[in-house]
């Protein structure tokens, strides 16, 4: 069966997949989504002996459907390679009653390498296909670890640049480190001086601009979205929650068919609608858990149904989910929406003007399969502190909020089914953070770089080549910009303007 795209907002309609993956973006300002959502039917039980690619490549080839079985198997084996430390790439570990889905064996330690390892590969395919033969100029905002995922992934990558915006006082030390550190010759790292949502409200600017988009055309480049809006993104995503499933059968956890819950720290909303899309294909999952930390406007959205970003944006310990406009929800939206664009576009215009909306309630009786709640910092550090004592095992601040909204969902539910918590980064990423939460007085005061031998300690986990690499590498990206700026950057490093 083929799958044909359309934009959210209506303005776009039978758009073969690796167009889609293409554009990032339509060119109505929607997201692509499936015309349809394609079920998997393949028996669990087969499911449960396939390696980690040849499961990638029976959910990915639902959705990408004018991809050649060649051409996706290239794509897959070539991204899901030993850039991975582990042959497993996704383990499955136990912990606290729960199974921990670590995504954060790639590249750049956390899970933006599952789909950014193969983004490069589906869009050099797509261009291939579609006879491209402008530059591709990837244009990403980051909360943190996109960017460097993205970076890492289309570096030196022959037919593309790529551009990143970060929010200046935004990040970890470790993760601004990883960027401006970033080799390749057509990567560029941009420091605004505003936040995350700033960052990507300002791309979404840049990609709306029609006369700019000509004026890059006449140069002989053609933007594109390495963000989560990318459908080419999502699909990677929706296929580590089939694995998961799969391990589970394979360690004999569950038995064909049981459900399980699934519990996601999210931001942009992009790795909780994957688990979504696995659900619509027919993979067993019960409970959606939506996790926030304290930029908590998801949770306030799934318990009023008025999702509201007129607030305080919050700066905590686990800033790739510092977000307040999580993009993602639109294609949420739309499918609650029961698929009218119109209603869709509506709300999203409400969104953009007054930074607001509020759904229907027959809209709300769509979102029976979600539950959302929140941790504070304090929960969060109580949480990483308590796993690790009683455990050993050390989660990053991420996961932990993870976690810690899982304790509060089983308390208010006594709901005992098996539970896979997406565990989204390597402590190694916030060594800081967690190992103020283990020990304040004995680690506050160390250097960086102390900490990560600390941490090697504490977690008896190999320091990550990750990590080694930014010890020693040289910053080679030194450009800040005001909001603002952001399009005049993007001009004078395509040589534009002087
Ligand atoms: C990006 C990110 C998230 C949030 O994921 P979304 O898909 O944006 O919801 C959570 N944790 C980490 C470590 C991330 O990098």
């Amino acid at each position: 069966m083929q799958i044909l795209y359309k934009s959210t907002r209506g303005g776009e309609s039978g758009v073969p997949a690796s167009r889609a993956v293409l554009n990032g973006l339509s060119g109505d300002g929607g997201l692509y989504v499936p015309e349809e959502l394609p079920k998997l039917e393949v028996p669990l039980e087969r499911l449960a002996g396939m390696s980690y690619q040849d499961l990638a490549y029976e959910v990915m080839s639902r959705f990408l459907t004018d991809y050649t079985e060649e051409e996706l198997r290239h794509c897959i084996n070539s991204a899901y390679d030993a850039k991975f430390d582990t042959p497993e790439i996704a383990p499955l570990r136990q912990a606290d009653g729960a199974y921990f889905l670590e995504l954060f064996h790639g590249k750049t330690i956390a899970f933006k390498d599952m789909a950014l390892s193969i983004l490069p590969y589906l869009m050099t395919t797509a261009a291939r296909k579609n006879h491209i033969t402008n530059e591709i100029v990837i244009l990403t905002a980051t909360s943190g670890d996109t960017g460097k995922a993205a970076m890492a992934g289309f570096a030196d990558v022959p037919g593309t640049r790529i551009i990143v915006f970060y929010p200046k006082d935004g990040v970890s030390p470790v993760q601004e480190r990883q960027m401006v550190t970033q080799k390749g010759e057509n990567t560029y790292v941009v420091a605004i001086r505003g936040n995350f949502d700033d960052a990507q409200t300002g791309v979404k600017k840049i990609f709306g601009n029609k006369l700019l988009e000509k004026e890059l055309d006449q140069a002989g480049f053609q933007f594109s979205s390495a963000n989560s809006i990318n459908i080419g993104r999502l699909v990677p995503q929706a296929a580590y929650y089939v694995y998961a499933y799969a391990s589970l059968l394979r360690k004999g956890e569950i038995r064909p068919g049981d459900p399980i819950n699934v519990v996601v720290p999210t931001g942009n909303f992009g790795n909780i609608l994957a688990a979504y899309y696995a659900k619509q294909m027919g993979l067993p999952i019960g409970k959606l858990i939506c996790a926030s930390n304290e930029n908590k406007v998801l949770y306030d959205f799934f318990a009023t149904g008025t999702y509201d970003k007129n607030r305080e944006f919050i700066l905590t310990s686990s800033p790739s989910m510092d977000i307040l406009v999580s993009s993602n929800l639109e294609r949420l939206i739309y499918r609650i929406a029961g698929g009218n664009a119109d209603e869709t576009k509506t709300l999203m215009d409400a969104l953009s003007r007054g930074g607001k909306y509020e759904i229907t309630p027959e809209m709300r009786d769509q979102l029976a399969d979600f539950y959302g709640n929140y941790a504070s910092e304090d929960e969060v550090a109580a949480t990483i502190s308590r796993i690790y004592w009683e455990d050993g095992y050390v989660l990053d601040t991420h996961t932990a909020v993870a976690a810690a909204v899982y304790g509060k969902y089983t308390e208010e539910t006594g709901d005992r089914t098996k539970t896979v918590i997406a565990s989204t980064a390597s402590p190694y990423k916030f060594a800081r953070s967690v190992l103020h939460a283990i020990d304040r007085e004995k680690y506050d005061p160390m250097q960086d770089m102390e900490q990560i031998d600390a941490l090697a300690a504490v977690s008896g986990v190999k320091v990550p080549e990750a990590i080694e690499e930014i010890r020693t590498a040289p910053v080679r990206h030194h450009t800040v910009a005001e909001v603002g700026g952001m399009e005049a950057a993007v001009k004078k490093i395509l040589g534009l303007t002087d």
